[in-house]
């Protein structure tokens, strides 16, 4: 089977909650996506999205996704997608970095695998290991009673996890945490995300006004030394996110002794490929794991299923629906949130149908 065409399209989706505001004093209105649909000489074809948090928010911006990709194409052309550990390396010597370019490839490519196979990509990526998983809720920045209030909304609506996004003044970011344990009940759980927010000094008063709190900690600030810094003073669980780029910085993180779980974001690893390959190192290294993306609508919200849904569930800490947040949707049967859980799909491949009509015409087509 070899790569006859790739087309690259961008969308625009708005949020159901208008805005969404972490760390920093960063907020957007909606995203820029990319989904990108990878056409084969025998017929089958797979698709991929990557859809960047802004341009702010980590190494990633939506105009660089179809310029990579039109890096890529020469080197994709011809290649067979069955192989997506080649298709990597052959991406890897021809763009350095630049993960998130190759990450929608690298999920096309799965796509393709398992269509190719009869099976469903979380099959191929170790076992469909259950058929639905537990989701969070990120709570936008805002005051501590307006996040009091959205922690009681999405309660109802049947999650049970929360991750508030602090990582602003420390002060109001300890009446944030306050808020949203006052609205929980025991079995919750509640992640203090400071999205690297804070110098050691903030995030150290945090860790001591509420030290007798029950809560996770997500990567309080941006170095490993400053979030070493902090560990050391925190009695409670801590997570890392932003720092996780790949096998090195994780495996330097651990050797430190600086989480008990991690945060993998599948595009900033650079595809399923290489989150595979952190998620098994994580089993057997004793470290937890959120398996999300930085954002997206029904085939990053897939993609993270496959991945969550072949993940041993005691690994699991959490995952997210991206696609129940933005107002989009371009594949009807997409997994849907239910009671806060999300099912994993069962139909070969990704399993779902995309709609190409609403991807509109490609803003980039190679063949
Ligand atoms: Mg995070």
């Amino acid at each position: 089977m070899r790569i006859q065409r790739i087309d690259v399209y961008q969308l625009r989706y708005g949020l159901h909650d208008k805005r969404y505001a972490w760390s920093g004093g960063h907020a957007v209105t909606g995203f820029t996506t990319t989904i990108v649909k990878i056409s084969t000489d025998d017929g089958i074809a797979g698709y991929g999205e990557v859809c960047p948090l802004g341009s702010g928010y980590m190494e990633a911006h939506p105009a660089g996704v179809p310029a990579g990709i039109r890096e890529l194409g020469p080197v994709l052309l011809g290649r067979d997608p069955t192989k997506p550990r080649e298709i990597n390396a052959a991406m890897d010597a021809a763009l350095g970095g630049h993960h998130y370019v190759k990450s929608p490839v690298d999920i096309a490519c799965w796509d393709i695998l398992g269509q190719a196979a009869g099976l469903p990509v979380a099959t191929m990526l170790g076992g469909r290991l259950v058929d639905d998983y537990p989701l969070y809720r990120a709570i936008s920045q805002g005051s501590p009673e307006a996040m009091a209030e959205d922690v009681q909304r999405y309660r109802a609506e049947g999650y049970r996890r929360f991750q508030l996004k602090v990582g602003a003044n420390p002060d109001d970011d300890v009446r944030r945490v306050e808020a949203a344990l006052a609205v929980t009940q025991p079995g919750d759980v509640v992640v203090a995300d400071a999205n690297t927010g804070w110098l050691p000094h903030q995030a150290i008063r945090l860790v001591h006004a509420l030290r007798d709190r029950d809560y996770y900690l997500e990567q309080p600030c941006t170095t490993l030394a400053e979030c070493l810094t902090v560990r050391a003073h925190t009695p409670q669980p801590m997570v890392i996110d932003e720092l996780i780029t790949g096998v090195g910085p994780f495996l330097d993180a651990w050797e430190k002794g600086a989480m008990d779980g991690i945060n993998i974001k599948i595009s900033r690893v650079g595809g399923l490929t290489k989150a595979k390959q952190l998620r098994d190192l994580c089993e057997s290294l004793g470290i937890v794991m959120t398996i999300e993306d930085s954002w997206g609508g029904d085939l990053a919200t897939t993609a993270i299923a496959h991945l969550a849904g072949s993940t041993r569930p005691e690994y699991l800490f959490t995952s997210t629906d991206f696609n129940s947040y933005v107002d989009v949707t371009i594949a009807d049967d997409a997994p849907r949130r239910e009671e806060g859980r999300l099912r994993v799909p069962s139909g070969p491949g990704l399993g779902i149908r995309v709609d190409d009509q609403r991807l509109g015409s490609p803003l980039l087509s190679i063949s």
